[in-house]
């Protein structure tokens, strides 16, 4: 039986350091295409969904240099709009399917100015996925193509054979997901990455789902993720999409899993297989808050290990395992019972 371990299983090894400052520390990354480069500051891109990524949320990452990807459950003429208004203040990315408009979707969103289309996709090692990549890489070498999402080095390879320029990796992790649960099918997603980052592909790789504070952006770029995907930390701001509810006198916004029965019967008006939740998340103010937190936590890890950048830090760290006894020292214990 193969061994599958999460980010609650493992720990950073702390190593010897001179960094003397977290300002040392450079996360830049970037994602190419051809010759182009798509610059950023910070690794994290916002998922695809309908309570985290419309034009606000897009605006704030452009402009503290992440990617927001734009969600697919609107019209066209929707989704083109959001791209178009976020476009002039940096790079936009947009999602679309592999079926019904999504070749006019993709011709449309790319007039609109999107520098990245991602095919957002469940189960992305899969026939109609590769159709859908070959075809649009053809028609759009010069955009970056995101496909997903995999959990195997096979699905990984095969997807960077197909023309993904970068791989979202992680199947069943996310926070309102129940994939697992239905279906019985799924890999932890720090699993997914140690194996997905043994690809010689040249293709970036995109750590997605299941992800809940800064440790575990920086255990997932321990184990060989050049990004992040956010869904739940991001959920909740100013800048995610929804009204703010308040129940006894606490805010809150609607987070929910685009496969939730919610979600479906807004988007479509009917539902099929049921692999997600709708859920609360408390209110947390905005975006920049979140991220400038996240961003603090990601420099002292690097800085734990003794690293400058993001290349050095993944070839120096150590990742080792931790017992449930580990796990429980591992979280602020005090006065907690057993
Ligand atoms: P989170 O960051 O743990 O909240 O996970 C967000 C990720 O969950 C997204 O980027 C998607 O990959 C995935 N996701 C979104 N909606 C659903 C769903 O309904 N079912 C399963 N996975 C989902």
């Amino acid at each position: 039986m193969k061994e599958g371990i999460s980010f609650d299983d493992v720990l950073l090894e702390p190593q010897y350091s001179d960094i003397s400052s977290r300002k040392e520390i450079v996360l830049k990354n970037n994602l190419t295409i051809d010759n182009i480069n798509i610059p950023f500051k910070l690794p994290v891109i916002s998922s695809p969904m309908d309570t985290v990524t419309e034009t606000q949320m897009a605006l704030s990452l452009a402009s503290q240099g992440g990617l927001g990807i734009v969600h697919r459950y609107n019209t066209i003429e929707e989704q083109c709009n959001i791209v178009k208004f976020a476009h002039p203040y940096g790079v936009v990315g947009a999602a679309i399917g592999i079926t019904g408009d999504y070749h006019e979707r993709a011709f449309e969103l790319v007039k609109s100015g999107a520098e990245v289309l991602c095919l957002d996709v469940a189960h992305g090692h899969h026939k109609m996925v590769k159709e859908a990549l070959t075809k649009l890489k053809k028609e759009f070498s010069f955009v970056h193509i995101m496909a997903g999402n995999v959990a195997t080095l096979r699905a990984f390879d095969d997807l960077a054979d197909w023309g993904a320029d970068s791989i979202r990796c992680g199947i069943g992790g996310g926070s309102i997901c129940t994939t697992r649960i239905q279906t019985g099918h799924g890999k932890p997603t720090l699993q997914t990455i140690l194996e997905c980052s043994k690809s010689d592909r040249d293709v970036k790789l995109i750590a997605d789902g299941g992800i809940k504070n800064s440790g575990d952006i920086v255990k997932a770029l321990a184990a060989g993720a050049d990004f992040v995907m956010l869904g739940s930390l991001l959920a909740g701001t100013d800048e995610a999409p929804g009204e703010t509810i308040i129940q006894k006198g606490v805010k809150y916004k609607v987070y929910r899993g685009m496969a939730s029965k919610e979600a479906q019967f807004d988007w479509r008006g009917r539902t099929s297989s049921l692999e997600g939740v709708a859920s609360v998340v408390p209110y947390k103010g905005s975006v920049a808050n979140i991220l400038g937190d996240l961003e603090k936590g990601i420099r002292s890890g690097l800085s734990y290990s003794g690293a400058r950048t993001l290349e050095e830090f993944q070839s120096k760290a150590i990742l080792t395992t931790q017992t449930p006894a580990g796990q429980f020292e591992s979280s602020a214990h005090i006065g907690a019972v057993r």
